[in-house]
């Protein structure tokens, strides 16, 4: 199970719009228990694909790596990484497997019509040949 702070909901919405039609991506810091996580900061991060950046992210991994330094910073960890679809559902895409790795979670928006639609959450298994669905609490309940 995974839950959203409202002020990083806020902010991962707020990023997602603003980035519409293109999509946005960021980390997500918080804390781990052994039966959840809690989402309390989200960091907005540059999506740096070179091509169209309406179906595709790509992070650079030093803002990967400087996202992971400022969680601990923050006494947090990095639980996992934001993107938003445009205009599209917020499944998990064979793309989106093949660019993800298996201990964080990732939370995709979608966004239609540059305004937040709904959003799921996904766990890559170890292979990265499939994504489970994770149970997502939003900051409504
Ligand atoms: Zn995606």
């Amino acid at each position: 199970m995974i839950q959203i702070e409202p002020d990083p909901w806020r902010v991962m919405l707020a990023h997602a719009r603003a980035s519409y039609p293109g999509e946005c991506c960021g980390a997500m810091l918080g804390r781990v228990t052994d039966a959840s996580k809690l989402v309390t900061d989200a960091l907005p991060l540059e999506n740096v694909f070179p091509g169209p950046r309406r179906e595709r992210y790509q992070l650079r991994s030093e803002d990967l790596l400087e996202a992971e330094r400022e969680a601990r910073r923050r006494g947090l960890k990095l639980i996992g990484i934001y993107h938003s679809h445009p205009d599209r559902e917020a499944y998990f895409s064979p793309v989106d497997l093949q660019n993800s790795c298996p201990w964080y979670s990732f939370l995709v928006l979608s966004i239609r019509g540059g305004e937040f639609g709904h959003a799921r959450c996904w766990r890559p298994d170890d292979g990265q040949t499939r994504a489970e669905e994770e149970e997502l609490i939003g900051p409504e309940g």
